[in-house]
């Protein structure tokens, strides 16, 4: 670039010790609506993460002596500062991941700031176990205290909201964090990085480092010093990871893809689940994992189903994610876009239905977005249950639409599949909701709902969908090492 042109690109530093840092090279990071490069991502890797590391050693000492009140003061003052500044995070959200700017406004800068608040609150209220042995004069009990250094590694879909609910419990917890967010969408942890110090948050506490997974995440798994990873992203990182940590015997969380069902009974109220399931499916285009892409539909209401899903699909407008009255923004990127559009012509090709969006309808783009990476919510029915839109994780507008006859049947189907994240049931039948519930092979089950959250409550994945879980109790364990002490008296 002309220096006229980079002096206009956004440029990213690394946040080490409580001190913004350069490095000595960067990546170039795309507006997804547009097209062009804005912004340049730090390319760390083994240096950068060392530095890190050292600064996160340093703070730790005094960091996890301090009471839980002391930290869950800092917590808050931290959310109160991302409230303030809310649009600016959303705008910078929407710019750099392609989202809506209503999503984001609406979505995940508040659910960021609700992530540190949760866990100012929930720090306060845990309480260790204590048995009594009489007979031997001995009385049992647990204390807990921070593992030390957390190794966090976020994803590009939700990048603010994830980043802060690995950080918030991490830190609430007495430990110090290396973070390192997405390379695709590092803006808002960069932003949040700059409020760090006014929140009261030492030096060294939180340090973040930006760069890619190959690169600086790796530099991360691999070093001795960090005992702990906290890991959202795909299942096929999360196998490197494990490989690559294993020497070192790491406690690890790992939050991974879905292919998430969404199971339509005939007595389903239709008028909430077709709206609803519309937005499970389109939400953020399609770029949560906890989003539905199988919809199973009783053979009775199929047709009706059909036809007043794809009409509903059809209102929602793809275009200008700056735009309030959009709902549909960019994809991440380019390549991505490119596979996702591949899983629709795959299907085709294997003769599934295209019933409305990519390749059947027009996309109509604003002069500014043209070179965006903008795909319309794509509906894809009579889809086999071997092909591998109905098998691998799709991660964009596309759902796909069959029929099913029997409970037994639809649960059989519905576990067909390498995943185990989030499941949707909709039904009037308060007995086969349950029944059903509990056989489906998945860590969350929303019934006659989608994505309803009380964060105390265990957040995860079964099979490929990840390992461990996280929530008011389930994170409070992962960051805290427990331990057993008897007292004979
Ligand atoms: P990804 O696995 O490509 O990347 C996630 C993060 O890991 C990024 O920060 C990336 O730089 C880093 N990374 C990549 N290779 C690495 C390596 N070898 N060592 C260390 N770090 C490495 O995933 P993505 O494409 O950013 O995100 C989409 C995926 O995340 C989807 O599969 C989605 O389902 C999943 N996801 C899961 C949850 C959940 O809670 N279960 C939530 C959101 C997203």
């Amino acid at each position: 670039p002309t220096m006229a042109h980079s002096k206009a690109l956004l440029v990213l530093e690394n946040f080490i010790g409580g001190k913004f840092v350069p490095c000595s090279s960067y990546i170039d990071s795309y507006n997804p609506s547009t097209g062009d490069v804005y912004c340049r991502v730090p390319d760390s890797g083994k240096e950068e993460v060392e530095a890190a590391v050292k600064a996160a050693k340093d703070a730790f000492p005094i960091w996890s002596s301090k009471s839980p009140l002391e930290r869950s003061q800092i917590l808050n003052k931290l959310a109160d500062l991302i409230e303030h500044d809310l649009e600016a995070f959303a705008q910078a959200e929407s710019k750099d991941q392609g989202k809506t700017i209503t999503f984001a406004r609406t979505v995940d800068i508040p659910r960021a700031v609700q992530n540190f608040r949760f866990f100012a609150s929930s720090i306060l209220h845990h309480v260790t176990e204590c048995t009594e042995m009489p007979t031997m004069g001995c009385v049992h009990y647990t204390s807990r205290a921070p593992v030390g250094i957390a190794g966090l590694i976020s994803p590009w879909n939700l990048p603010l909201y994830l980043l802060t609910w690995k950080i918030a419990p991490a830190i609430a917890c007495g430990n110090t964090v290396v973070a390192k967010p997405s390379e695709m969408t590092s803006v808002t942890a960069w932003m949040m990085c700059k409020l760090l110090e006014k929140a009261g948050v030492p030096p060294g506490v939180v340090n973040v480092v930006f760069g890619t997974g190959a690169k600086a995440g790796e530099a991360l798994v691999c070093h001795p010093d960090v005992p702990l990873i906290s890991f959202t992203g795909s299942t096929l990182t999360a196998q490197r990871i494990t490989e690559k940590s294993a020497p070192h015997c790491k406690r690890l969380s790992l939050e991974l893809g879905g292919k998430n069902p969404a199971i339509v009974f005939d007595d389903a109220d239709l008028s909430q689940c077709i709206p609803t399931t519309v937005r499970s499916s389109f939400a953020n285009q399609g770029e949560i994992c906890l989003c539905t892409s199988r919809i199973f539909v009783q053979r009775g209401i199929y047709s009706e189903f059909l036809k007043r899903f794809v009409a509903e699909a059809k209102k929602w407008k793809t275009g200008n994610p700056s735009d309030p009255t959009i709902d549909v923004g960019a994809l991440i990127s380019k390549e991505h876009l490119e596979k996702v559009r591949n899983y629709v012509k795959k299907a085709q090709a294997e003769g599934a239905r295209v019933l409305c969006g990519e390749g059947v309808d027009p996309l109509a783009l604003p002069p500014g977005n043209q070179k965006g990476y903008f795909m319309l919510p794509t509906v894809i029915a009579e889809v086999k249950d071997e092909s591998c839109c109905m098998q691998e994780e799709i991660f964009g507008p596309v759902t796909c639409v069959v029929a099913f006859d029997t409970e037994e049947e639809v649960i059989r189907r519905a576990n067909g599949v390498k995943y185990g994240l989030a499941a949707t049931v909709w039904s009037g039948n308060v007995g086969r909701v349950h029944r059903v519930a509990h056989r489906l092979q998945s860590g969350l089950v929303w019934t006659n709902c989608w994505l309803v959250r009380d964060l105390n409550l265990p957040f995860g994945g079964m099979k490929a969908s990840g390992i461990g879980r996280e929530g008011a109790k389930d994170s409070y364990e992962f960051f805290t090492e427990v331990k057993t002490i008897t007292i004979k008296h």
